[in-house]
């Protein structure tokens, strides 16, 4: 059996990342693991764990990394050990990361490929500002400019399910988001870098040139077939 990619898609709160997790897990066919709908997700059901997190998320800070690794990794290796998988908004910091690699190595498996999308800041202060996310499917969309998120009913162009402004889209909680991936999550570009597993995409095109940015980064590991 061929093994599916082990990808993480990088970088900074709006650069796309869910946008794109969406289109790779369709083309791909591999698992999309988002750590914030895992968050989101315990929060509708009313878990201890949702409501925990809930507190960090709406500030805009880091959910600790006690809470956070269980449950990514819970997720990775839910999967068996062929299935790939995109990883979006996990590993956040160095510790995550690290913890990762370990589960990973535990069955002789490794990343293949870490996607950066990188957005200057203004941007993205732009885009979480005009942002709504589908309550069923967590699919991203842009609030159209003369659109009200709280007024006017929309659907979600996946599913239909209804769309919403997320608490954390908040002017101050988007401040603290961004201050956070500069500070904390940031480094691990560098880390991902030294291991040679960085792919760069720049993030301010439109979603198909993206994409096509990325599948062209994808395209170059999965031919190398030295995979392990
Ligand atoms: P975005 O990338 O747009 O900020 P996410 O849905 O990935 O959105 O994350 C929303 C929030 O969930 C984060 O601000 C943080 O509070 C929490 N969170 C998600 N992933 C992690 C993680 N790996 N470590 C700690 N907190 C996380």
């Amino acid at each position: 059996m061929t093994q599916g990619l082990r990808l993480v898609l990088f970088g900074p709160p709006g650069a796309g990342k869910g946008t794109q997790a969406q289109l790779l897990v369709d083309r791909l066919k591999i698992a999309h693991i988002s750590s914030g709908n895992l968050f989101r997700h315990h929060l509708q059901n009313g878990t201890p764990l949702g409501l925990k997190a809930a507190d960090y998320m709406n500030r805009g800070v880091l959910v600790p990394d006690e809470l956070t690794i269980d449950i990514a990794l819970e997720k990775v290796m839910s999967l068996n050990a062929e299935e790939g998988f995109i990883l979006d908004g996990f590993p956040r910091n160095t510790i995550q990361a690290n913890s990762l690699d370990d589960a990973l190595s535990l069955r002789s498996r490794r990343l293949d490929l870490v996607i950066a999308i990188d957005v200057p800041e203004g941007e993205l202060i732009d885009r979480l500002g005009g942002r709504m996310v589908c309550r069923e499917c967590q699919a991203p969309h842009r609030l159209e400019s003369g659109q009200n998120p709280q007024s006017d009913e929309q659907r979600c162009d996946r599913c239909a399910g209804e769309l919403y402004q997320r608490d954390d889209d908040t002017p101050s909680a988007v401040h603290n988001r961004i201050v956070v991936y500069q500070n904390e999550t940031s480094p691990l570009l560098e880390f991902y870098r030294q291991k040679g597993l960085l792919a760069e995409v720049g993030g301010v095109d439109t979603v198909e040139n993206v994409y096509n940015n990325v599948l062209a980064k994808i395209q170059r590991v999965s031919k190398t077939g030295d995979r392990e």
